[in-house]
């Protein structure tokens, strides 16, 4: 296993859409070893292929307080989704700054395991908000992209501050 470097903004290579896994191969298992490493290491709650500079449709997740489920979802895709719900969101790719989304509440989504074959899953909570915050990265774009040009900014000014400072303070859920 090893630690991957995590892209982060203003990165173009995080604009980047991702395309479908088509390989189920050792390449493929290896990769999902080393983007869930990465992620708890990073203490991340999630993670999408794009951040790690690899452009393929696959994203890690793992919501348990425990943070011993890791779930892997490759070439995801959204059937429904219903009602909406807002909340304070981080990125491991958009360091120490957070900012209220607002997402579907509910989504049913169906994608692949790391074998190929297929599956369907309803998720609501933190888990549909990071499902939608990770497949987001897929499609090259970040959770400051729904910020009001104002806020968008000040984001800008802050990261670019905090770039000159060290020592930052632990993110809460960083997705
Ligand atoms: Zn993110």
């Amino acid at each position: 296993m090893a630690i991957l470097e995590i892209l982060e903004i203003p990165d173009a290579r995080l604009r980047t859409i991702a395309r479908p896994v088509e390989a189920f191969d050792d390449e493929l298992r290896q990769l999902i070893e080393d983007m869930t490493e990465t992620m708890y290491d990073a203490k991340g709650i999630g993670l999408a292929a794009t951040q790690v500079d690899v452009h393929r449709r696959l994203l890690v997740l793992d919501v348990s307080e425990s943070q011993d489920q890791p779930r892997v979802y490759i070439n995801p895709e959204i059937i429904e989704s219903e009602g909406s719900e807002t909340c304070e969101e981080g990125c491991l790719s958009v360091p120490g700054i957070y900012a209220e989304v607002s997402r579907a509440e509910k989504v049913r989504v169906t994608a692949q395991n790391p074998d190929g074959s297929s599956f369907e899953e309803n998720l609501d909570g933190m888990h549909a908000i990071c499902l939608q915050h990770e497949m987001d990265h897929l499609d090259g774009k970040l959770f400051v992209d729904y910020l009001s040009p104002l806020k968008q900014r000040m984001v800008t000014k802050k990261l670019q501050k905090q770039r000159k400072i060290s020592g930052q303070k632990t993110p809460q859920a960083v997705l």
